[in-house]
């Protein structure tokens, strides 16, 4: 393929099978560790609002590295080709989990941040509305292109469906949707699961 590198997948591939020792579950015990190292933060920011703050457990080298640990396990073995992260948390994620798969990251920005040409979609909030952009060539033209998605959060889903929208603009598959908290008691990830399979680490209820 020109231009192609070495280490990049045919983009049809489908995941390879999963080695049957993979540690695709967390244990219970690192489950707890992860959960305990996230604050909540009530009334952040405005009343009503428990904020979870991730702060925390980037600052727990034994917790950050368990997350980190298990997601390279899973991820390993899906055949992907780039991790697109959420901007701003799940960048800090993304960036650092395609680094342990040895692929591309790829950031989806709110207006205007991003310098090239990009695409865009817009989606509702409560009142308004907001927008994400990724630049044209994300994915380097590469169609088909394997990608994983991903941020700290999902609540009502709206900037996750509208990323999962821009990687298919741009050509590219949204294979898995990944959040490191899932708040469970609202309808977002069932929202995002009619676009795209969703993977919670760890389920809020
Ligand atoms: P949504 O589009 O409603 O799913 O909102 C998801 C985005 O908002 C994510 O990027 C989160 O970082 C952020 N977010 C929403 N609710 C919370 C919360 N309770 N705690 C922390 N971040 C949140």
């Amino acid at each position: 393929m020109p231009g192609a590198s070495k280490r990049s997948r045919p983009w049809a591939a489908v995941p390879q099978p999963r080695c049957k020792d993979a540690p695709m579950r967390l244990s219970v015990d690192q489950k707890a560790l992860i959960e305990s190292a996230i604050r909540d933060v009530p009334d952040f920011p405005q009343p009503g609002i428990v904020f979870k703050d991730i702060t925390t457990l980037l600052n727990d080298a034994e917790a950050f590295g368990a997350l980190m640990g298990h997601l390279k396990a899973r991820y390993e073995t899906y055949g992907l080709d780039f991790v697109a992260g959420i901007d701003a948390r799940g960048f800090i994620f993304g960036a650092a989990l395609a680094q342990m798969l040895g692929i591309g990251f790829v950031p989806v920005r709110k207006k205007n941040k991003l310098p090239y040409t990009t695409v865009s979609e817009k989606y509702s909030l409560e009142y308004g509305f907001d927008e994400v952009e990724i630049h044209i060539d994300a994915f380097k033209d590469k169609r088909g292109a394997r990608v994983l998605l991903i941020d700290d959060l999902i609540a009502t889903g709206g900037t996750a469906r509208a990323a999962a929208s821009l990687i298919d603009k741009v050509g590219a598959e949204c294979v898995e949707a990944c959040f490191i908290i899932g708040l469970e008691f609202l309808e977002g990830i069932g929202k995002l699961t009619e676009i795209t399979p969703v993977y919670t680490v760890i389920g809020v209820d």
